[in-house]
């Protein structure tokens, strides 16, 4: 992975969530306070910005960059969530050889993010988090790991988008959502959606169809 391939990924976040930005404030609307979709359109316009400047930075910091940004442009519980998962990507890619392949040091860094944002939420799978979606994900990935990255970003965008779908059936334990009445049961969550799309717009960016 090159730096501009990195950056090119940022570029393109900034405008699936700018086009679902109103899409993912109604799923948050139907199980939180609906400020979701403004905060991640907000945090990946900044990103974009942040990862813009044609030096001759490598990946792993446009990764870093673009996590300190979401830090602190998306606000409210998921800014610094979302924030961990790009840092622990740019720190992974950082420490491995992300030039000759990526995916190894991207696997790793899925993980240590998963893990990470479990510990931060207090959050565990199955309580109707954004990790519905993350965990199968990292785990898909490093499966498809040996078919190089647009492989392994294939396995993880349909892990992750299934995971996303299958959040609606629970009823939330964490975040906002657990005190509504029904805790959430029938809407699938939001942060988990925007799991699914930030996978699902990497894996099309690097070559796969989309899902839809
Ligand atoms: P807020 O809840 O502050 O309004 P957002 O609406 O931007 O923040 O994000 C809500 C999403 O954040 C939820 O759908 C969920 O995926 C994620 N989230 C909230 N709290 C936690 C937590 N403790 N652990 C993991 N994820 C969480
Ligand atoms: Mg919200």
């Amino acid at each position: 992975m090159t730096a501009a391939e990195a950056r090119a990924l940022f570029v393109r976040l900034d405008h699936a969530f700018a086009a679902e930005q109103e899409r993912l404030g109604r799923l948050d609307a139907a199980v939180g306070d609906g400020d979701h979709g403004a905060g991640m359109a907000r945090g990946f316009a900044a990103a974009a910005a942040a990862t813009a400047e044609q030096d001759a930075a490598a990946p792993g910091e446009m990764f870093t960059r673009a996590g300190r940004a979401l830090m602190s442009a998306v606000g409210g519980a998921s800014g610094p969530l979302f924030a961990t998962l790009f840092l622990e990507i740019g720190a992974a890619l950082a420490a491995g050889d992300s030039e000759t392949d990526a995916t190894g040091p991207i696997a790793a860094g899925l993980d240590r993010a998963a893990e990470r944002i479990m510990r931060l939420g207090r959050a565990a799978p199955g309580d109707k988090t954004l990790l519905e979606a993350l965990l199968p994900a990292a785990a898909a990935f490093r499966g498809g790991a040996s078919a190089g990255l647009p492989g392994a970003l294939a396995a993880a965008a349909i892990a992750a988008e299934r995971g996303a779908r299958d959040s609606a059936a629970l009823p939330a334990q964490r975040g906002r959502a657990r005190y509504i009445e029904g805790a959430g049961v029938g809407h699938p969550d939001p942060g988990a959606v925007s799991i699914a799309l930030i996978f699902s717009s990497w894996s099309e960016l690097a070559g796969n169809e989309g899902q839809a």
